[in-house]
């Protein structure tokens, strides 16, 4: 029966992962860092998943984690997740989302030898790692280029899952690109709209204020991420681009959003603000998923304006019942 040892379990990602490994028979143990950890989707977990305590910056905590769980398969989906933080917290960013993956892929490695048991690892890696990317889709072959504290971390991780895959463990990097869903915190600009614009159809707001409206992102549905997690597990270890392929500007997810809350002239509640410019953005990250469909036979299932419906849709809901 396989076992999985989950970081970032309470998160958007790990929550849909956790659900997803359960239903598919898998053992599940997440790693929270606080024994009262009341993250939101905790709620979601409280059947099926073993929770235990532990921190990524506390490597000894995290290697003993392994040893004691000793999973088939273990999925860092743990860290800072946040650019906007990553600026104001380099060194904790540095410590958490990039070196705490040394730790679990030692752990994984010594499990491996010691008990000759194989044991796969999968990294949620993220598409902030190309930054500066010249080449539009990314590829797994595109050169990396951070272009923040975040992206940096996540370039550390990234090579040095390469580095244990090189010595013989199973391992993966997932490259996500931005991935949203219901869970979504509002820190990250598709729920920010989401949650306004239900606001502003409720007539509860007039006002939604943005940073840089052209950025151009590639945004998935949430769960059919976790579910390419799932099948990495399993899969030929590398590196795979985990994307819709399709790219969209922040004007276009606030237009959809407005659409789907039944609202046509929307740009008299939008404005922009400086406050919400970053100091440098990644401008055009899309991704090629062309390796993971053909290697691994994950395709997503929700498209963009289906996902920025369902995003709006749990928002009013919220409200209606609050
Ligand atoms: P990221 O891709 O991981 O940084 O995810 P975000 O959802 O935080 O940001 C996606 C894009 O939206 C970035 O290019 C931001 O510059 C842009 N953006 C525009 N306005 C806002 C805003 O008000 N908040 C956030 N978080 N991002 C914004």
């Amino acid at each position: 029966m396989p076992v999985a040892l989950v970081t970032g379990v309470t998160g958007q990602t790990g929550s849909y992962l956790a659900e997803h490994l359960l239903g598919e028979g898998w053992t599940v143990h997440g790693v929270v860092r606080s024994a009262d950890d009341t993250a939101e989707n905790a709620a979601a977990l409280r059947s099926g998943v073993q929770l235990h305590v532990g921190d990524l910056e506390d490597p000894d905590g995290m290697r003993a984690l392994v040893a004691a769980t000793r999973p088939t398969s273990i999925f860092n989906l743990g860290g800072i997740s946040s650019v906007a933080y990553s600026w104001t917290h380099p060194e904790e960013t540095g410590r958490v989302t990039g070196l705490g993956v040394a730790a679990l892929l030692d752990g994984a490695w010594q499990l491996h030898r010691n008990t000759g048991q194989p044991v796969s690892f999968v990294q949620a890696s993220s598409a902030e790692i190309f930054g500066s990317a010249t080449e539009i889709p990314q590829t797994e072959l595109t050169p990396l280029g951070p272009v923040n504290p975040y992206g940096a971390a996540k370039a550390y991780a990234h090579h040095l899952v390469g580095v244990y895959r090189g010595l013989g463990l199973a391992a993966s990097s997932c490259i996500l690109y931005n991935h949203e869903s219901p869970r979504r915190p509002a820190g990250f600009v598709t729920r920010k709209i989401t949650r306004e614009v239900a606001r502003i159809a409720s007539g509860l707001s007039t006002d939604l204020a943005l940073g840089n409206l052209d950025a151009v992102r590639d945004w998935g549905w949430a769960p059919d991420y976790a579910r390419a997690l799932a099948l990495a597990a399993t899969g030929e270890p590398g590196n795979y681009i985990i994307a819709s392929g399709e790219s969209h500007t922040v004007r276009d997810f606030v237009e959809a959003a407005f659409a789907a809350a039944g609202i046509s002239d929307w740009q008299r509640f939008v404005r922009q603000d400086p406050a919400f410019m970053r100091p440098l953005d990644a401008t055009a990250l899309v991704g090629d998923p062309t390796k993971a469909r053909e290697v691994l036979g994950w395709t997503p299932t929700v498209s963009f304006a289906d996902m920025v419906s369902a995003m709006v849709e749990s928002d009013l809901k919220a409200i209606s019942t609050s």
